[in-house]
């Protein structure tokens, strides 16, 4: 069981004039298996919802439940996968891979061959002996996305793991990371401030507010898979999300003005 529960979830930080709500009443129930992507303005909050989901941070109300069990800080069952490539670069892509398996006592040969078949399927046996200084942008997220792999982690967490791709190979991970999706039975929850991006992958767009982030509306993408861009009902749903984020856009922006306005 991988299911995700969200109850009532609050975040504050301390600021030197005042404190920040990054997080008010969140309250999601996410299925085991499902694509959930977070979309909304930056300064939202959705990394601070992904990293409370990852146990980096402590929520300072309400709680989350992984599989059942509170999470009280991060674990294996939860990968993540950041916006810069988190890599080690002293290591090889072999190693990279290798790390977390290590790191659990498996052994080597169990090691080996889940090292070989991920870099099998994520197009990387060229590459194994290589540093991640010698790959491009995109090379290098799929390593990261192999070492969640490695470790059978039924839950992904991705955080805009694609925006600072070309558009060529953005569209190109995303389908990969569909297929992988769809073969491990993975819950990903994946952050973007990419509406078109969010409407390709999700099962569900959450559109949150801007300070405080709350969930503005729950959006079913109810559009049958390989999705089309450039379909009808695709862009009847970009529109419909797309109208959502800019309102709370215009938000942040008078939020700013008026803060520009104080000082
Ligand atoms: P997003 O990922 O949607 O861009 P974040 O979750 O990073 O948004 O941030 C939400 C809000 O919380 C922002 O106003 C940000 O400045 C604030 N924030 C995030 N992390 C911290 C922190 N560790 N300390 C203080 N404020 C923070
Ligand atoms: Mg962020």
């Amino acid at each position: 069981m991988t299911t995700i529960t969200i109850e009532a979830v609050n975040q504050i930080f301390a600021g030197d004039k005042e404190n920040v709500i990054a997080l008010s009443d969140i309250n999601l129930e996410i299925a085991s298996g499902e694509f959930i992507c977070l979309l909304g303005p930056s300064g939202c909050g959705k990394s601070t919802l992904l990293n409370a989901l990852a146990g980096f941070i402590r929520p300072t109300s309400g709680r989350i439940l992984a599989g059942g069990k509170p999470v009280s800080g991060p674990g294996p069952e939860r990968g993540m996968v950041f916006q810069e490539y988190a890599l080690f670069p002293w290591m090889t892509i072999e190693r990279n891979i290798a790390f977390g398996l290590e790191i659990a006592g498996r052994n080597k040969a169990e090691i080996d061959e889940r090292v070989g078949f991920l870099l099998n399927m994520l197009k990387l046996q060229d590459f194994r002996q290589r540093y991640p200084k010698d790959l491009s942008g995109g090379m290098r997220q799929r390593v990261a996305i192999a070492r969640v792999l490695a470790l059978d982690s039924p839950i992904m967490l991705m955080d805009e793991p694609f925006g600072a791709l070309d558009a060529l190979t953005r569209r190109n991970l995303q389908d990969e990371l569909l297929k992988i999706w769809k073969q491990f039975g993975t819950t990903i929850v994946f952050v973007t401030h990419s509406i078109e991006e969010s409407i390709y992958l999700a099962d569900r767009t959450i559109v949150m507010t801007y300070r405080p982030g709350t969930v503005k509306r729950d959006v079913a993408i109810d559009l049958p898979r390989p999705r089309d861009p450039s379909a009808p009902e695709f862009n009847r749903l970009k529109r419909e999300v797309g109208e959502l984020v800019m309102q709370e856009q215009q938000r942040h922006s008078d939020a700013e003005l008026m803060i520009a306005g104080a000082e």
